[in-house]
């Protein structure tokens, strides 16, 4: 048997497998600290679970319109408004099976053979691989760690041909962490309406911003851009529910038909007791948010003080999500068989960064409590200075 070329050249999901290893071998009774998460740690609160309990009950259990239903595009709808200064109306957004299915849709109508899709590197492990199921092209960004590893301007125009359609751009960051400023979003929004480039604002992480920040929506900076640009966003990270699927973006009438085209024709619509939980989560006004974030930057400074006790390991401060992009080439081990040994002798997992496009990094996830991030870090601290004393 022999498989479609589309698959044959598409690698797996790393940030998937390590996590499910760390989980699996948790699951057999190693103590494994997983640094490797890309999800919070906490349930998902109990109203919205109430929500969707109540959802099973009144038998809100049937199809519902593919690009999902009225009332939780309405609730989008008013979230884009009050929180990113944006105006897309219900019949502008389409709601499916997480930010992944979405950018997927995205990337699937928008482009095609010959195309080229602009990616900042270092990039979340999926976006590379959906380019290539779109049977476009992948152009990788360079970028430099005295920038903090962002887009650097003039390297932007040089990636640019009469062939680019697309940029990716995800604020907060997986897996640096670093978030945008509106002068930098400027930027980059001249240089994609100077040339007609479209851009995939990817926010999933823009709840998780640290040290008193704002956040701000590249669409929002004016019309040419909010023309240009698709903003997706979803209940994932924000409201601890990776395992609900829920994700939505918004676009062009034009844009947001077609992907919902495309949706009917592949999934249909996103689980409709997941869509009356997410809508739970959109409206509520309770202090969740705030609570989730101030954990978080919690945690993360509390990894950085650890990370600041390694000499050898650099790192970028994150200024959102809930990564740390550490460059490990003083140890003179690449990525890969840095996080497989770190795994097999001291039991802590990590990303390698190779997946982000990185070969000197490995990726620290903070979404684990403070207890596990000390004793993880002390197992890192004690092994990367035998490591050292060794070469
Ligand atoms: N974008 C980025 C940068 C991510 O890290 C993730 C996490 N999986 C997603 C999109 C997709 O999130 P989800 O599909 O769970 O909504
Ligand atoms: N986005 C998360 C991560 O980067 C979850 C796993 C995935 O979907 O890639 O780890």
């Amino acid at each position: 048997m022999k498989l479609a070329q589309r698959i044959q050249n598409v690698s797996g999901s790393l940030t998937l497998e390590i996590t499910s290893r760390a989980k699996k071998l948790r699951q057999e009774g190693f103590d494994v600290i997983n640094f490797a998460a890309g999800e919070p740690d906490f349930d998902t609160p109990e109203f919205i679970k109430e929500a969707a309990i109540k959802a099973i009950h009144d038998g809100f259990t049937k199809y519902t319109p593919s690009s999902g239903i009225l009332e939780l595009k309405s609730a989008i709808s008013r979230k884009f408004k009050n929180e990113n200064r944006l105006n897309y109306n219900p019949s502008q957004i389409v709601v499916s099976c997480g930010a992944k299915h979405s950018i997927y849709n995205l990337i699937q109508v928008l482009t095609e053979s010959g195309d080229e899709v602009i990616i900042p590197s270092p990039y979340w492990v999926s976006y590379p691989e959906m380019v290539k199921l779109a049977e476009a092209t992948a152009v990788i960004l360079r970028a430099y760690p005295n920038e903090n590893l962002k887009i650097n301007i003039s390297c932007l125009k040089q990636a640019i041909t009469s062939k680019t359609k697309l940029l990716i751009l995800n604020s907060p960051s997986n897996p640096t962490g670093v978030v945008y400023n509106p002068d930098e979003l400027k930027e980059i929004a001249k240089v994609c309406i100077q040339n007609k480039i479209l851009v995939i604002s990817d926010e999933i992480y823009e709840h998780l911003i640290y040290d008193g920040q704002s956040y701000t929506s590249i669409a929002s900076l004016g019309k040419e851009i909010y023309d240009l640009t698709i903003t997706v966003n979803g209940v994932s990270k924000a409201f601890s529910m990776t395992g609900w699927r829920i994700g939505y973006l918004g676009a062009s009438e034009e844009i947001a038909c077609a992907v919902s085209k495309f949706q009917d024709h592949s999934t249909s619509n996103p689980t409709s007791i997941s869509q009356k939980a997410a809508f739970a989560a959109l409206e509520a006004k309770n202090s969740w948010l705030k609570k989730l974030c101030l954990e978080f930057e919690e945690r993360r400074n509390l990894m950085l003080q650890c990370l600041d006790n390694i000499s050898a390991l650099s790192y970028i401060k994150p200024q959102g999500a809930f990564y740390v992009f550490s460059d490990i080439s003083k140890l003179g081990l690449d990525s890969h068989t840095f996080v497989k040994r770190l795994l097999e002798e001291e039991n802590v997992a990590l990303i390698p960064g190779e997946g982000f496009g990185m070969e000197n990094y490995v990726r620290l996830s903070f979404a684990t409590s403070k207890d596990k991030i000390k004793l993880g870090m002390e197992r890192i601290e004690r092994w990367v200075k035998q490591l050292l004393k060794k070469s």
